[in-house]
């Protein structure tokens, strides 16, 4: 499936983005595979304009897909919203299928364009009996990582792709899938949300900084269901942001997650004024090591199903 991003721009004076026909037929080998591969244009956009409600749908495509007899799914979307959507999917997709997520860092008309060998090592990876019940998987520069643990590290770099907690699970050496760990896979939630109940469920992001003052946060409740804080280092705010915070999460689920890019927040190591015990005394959840947009699009999706607080907190508490 089709959905836009670089490896789609053309570049030059045309306009139109290239189709996964065009896409596909721009790899190569892959015809040469000996993997039938039925290719759908399903969006044609840069990926930051994807919605959660879109992706959803890519799912169920996905799903009737694999219900008549696709071995695996591939997508290609452009890689700026790429390790969000990737966990969106690993949260729901129920299947053994592997589902397979790509994309290009650079346009198919510059030097060293990587759509192509992407594509390639996709399809392989789809197509592979060691990709199974792995979960939603995000390949790309030969290399196959959990959409669980995936991050984009780099704006512009081919390796921008890698899974900073774990390292990649896998690689595609001479056309060959290798998997060499297998991430730990929880019970999919329903892929059947409430598409108007999902447009409400908003979640707010707050990167905390320094001297941060929190004005941002005032009045936020009138607007979003969730918070989502990016604290300093192992989940810290400036100890006069705490009692903000504390207020807020008397009144939505507010998760506390780092800012670094990668580990865990603790849970009972500090305890001055907005250190991460004090935050928790405060009733903030536990993000443990979901970065901060990760436990954002975890949270949307537990409000869009209405869970209660109890039923955030076991789900963060699982998932994070
Ligand atoms: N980097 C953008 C993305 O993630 C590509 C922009 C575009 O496709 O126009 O989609």
């Amino acid at each position: 499936m089709a959905l836009g991003g670089t490896i789609s721009v053309p570049g030059g004076a045309r306009g139109t983005r290239l189709t996964g026909a065009e896409i596909t037929a721009a790899v190569p080998g892959l015809a040469e595979l000996g993997v039938p591969v039925e290719v759908r244009d399903v969006q044609a956009v840069p990926s930051g304009d994807l919605t959660f409600a879109q992706v959803l749908d890519v799912v169920a495509i996905a799903s009737r897909a694999v219900a008549d007899g696709a071995d695996g799914v591939v997508v290609t979307q452009g890689t700026d919203t790429l390790e969000e959507t990737a966990f969106l999917i690993d949260l729901v997709w129920p299947h053994e299928a592997p589902f397979v997520l790509t994309g290009a860092m650079r346009q198919p008309a510059m030097a060293g364009a990587d759509g192509p060998a992407n594509v390639l090592a996709a399809v392989r990876v789809a197509a592979a009996g060691e990709s199974r019940g792995a979960g939603p998987l995000v390949v790309l520069n030969d290399e196959v990582h959990a959409a669980r643990w995936v991050r984009k590290t780099h704006s512009t770099n081919p390796a921008a792709f890698a899974s900073p907690n774990t390292g990649p699970l896998g690689h595609v050496v001479e056309g060959r899938v290798r998997m060499l760990l297998a991430a730990p896979r929880h019970e999919p939630l329903s892929a059947a949300f409430d598409r108007e109940r999902l447009e409400a469920a908003r979640v707010a992001l707050h990167v905390v900084t320094l001297d941060d003052d929190g004005a941002r946060l005032e009045g936020l409740e009138a607007t979003y269901q969730g918070l989502i804080v990016a604290g300093f280092g192992v989940g810290h705010v400036p100890a006069a942001l705490a009692p903000r915070l504390g207020a807020l999460a008397e009144r939505m689920p507010v998760v506390l997650t780092s800012r670094t890019g990668s580990g865990s927040v603790l849970r009972h190591t500090y305890h001055a004024p907005g250190s991460e015990a004090d935050l928790r005394r405060r009733g903030l959840i536990d993000g443990a090591f979901l970065d901060p947009y990760k436990a954002r699009v975890l949270l949307r999706l537990l409000l869009a199903a209405g869970a209660g607080p109890q039923d955030i907190a076991e789900e963060f508490a699982l998932r994070g």
